[in-house]
């Protein structure tokens, strides 16, 4: 996230050689970053959290319970900020707002970023959408939302039942279909652009996930919501608050597309 000059992270779970690949490609010196903000001490959101923060000193905010369970590496963090739900944290114009989340690791946050430009709402690890997480992102511009999973490849998917009901249960991953719901019923009127993120390799394909978005935004009123698609292993293009249109401008129409399913045709399923 960056404005008027300040940049900061949300996690760093590449690895730091990854992190720093990425922050070259979008010409941000790691030297000038502000903070990295965690959201949970899972793996894939810490990973090259310490060493990045060692070398270029740059202070690691997180809640008490992530802190206590980050493991290796935490005694290579430069310096540590205590963060909460509910206390916001801010950097020159950018103010993030963290709020508690659905997810099984203790005190797991989104964010609302607030900025010059209105707001973000940040939510990657959410079993479910809640009241708070619905009235936090009401009048955000763009929302980075988890869609980790489809139901039905997750349903078939090769992972051990215990952490197939993990994933799918109330506090772990948000399914392409319940932010299909929360789009329906919860759309903010602000929202020009919806990220997905924290897509599964295993249980999801993107073009699936894309596809039941924008059949929800169809069916919500909202087919002029720009959509853009978060992968694992490539940059998601930079995406300015100023640049986006103003709700109710209507896009081309996106062409029907075929979406190749892992599983071969959809006769075949029959
Ligand atoms: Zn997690
Ligand atoms: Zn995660």
């Amino acid at each position: 996230m960056s404005a008027g000059g300040d940049r900061v992270l949300i996690d760093a779970g590449l690895s730091y050689r990854a992190l720093r690949r990425r922050l070259d490609g979008v010409n941000v010196d790691p030297d000038a970053l502000r903070a990295v903000l965690i959201t949970h001490a899972h793996v894939d959101h810490v990973r090259g959290a310490a060493m990045l923060s060692r070398k270029h000193g740059i202070r690691i905010h997180a809640t008490a319970a992530a802190r206590e369970a980050w493991g290796k590496g935490a005694d290579k963090v430069a310096g540590w900020e205590s963060l909460a739900a509910g206390r916001p944290v801010a950097f020159g114009v950018l103010r993030f707002v963290p709020f508690g989340v659905s997810h099984d690791a203790d005190e797991t946050l989104g964010f609302r970023v607030e900025t010059p430009e209105g707001a973000i709402g940040f939510a990657t690890d959410v079993g479910q959408i809640t009241d708070d997480l619905v009235a936090r992102s009401s009048d955000c511009r763009m929302l980075v939302m988890e869609s980790n999973h489809a139901v039905e490849l997750l349903r078939v998917s090769p992972y051990a039942p215990s952490v197939r009901s993990r994933i799918g249960g109330d506090g772990g991953h948000l399914s392409n279909e319940a932010l299909a719901a929360f789009i329906r019923e919860h759309l903010g009127g602000q929202v020009q652009c919806i990220v997905l993120a924290h897509l599964s390799r295993i249980n999801n394909v993107p073009a699936l996930a894309e596809l039941i978005c924008r059949e929800a935004l169809t069916a919500a009123g909202r087919s002029d919501v720009r959509v853009v698609v978060a992968g694992q292993d490539r940059p998601t293009p930079t995406i300015a608050l100023e640049a986006l249109a103003p709700p109710g401008v209507a896009r081309p129409a996106h062409r029907a597309r075929q979406v190749a399913l892992p599983f071969g045709s959809a006769s075949a399923q029959a």
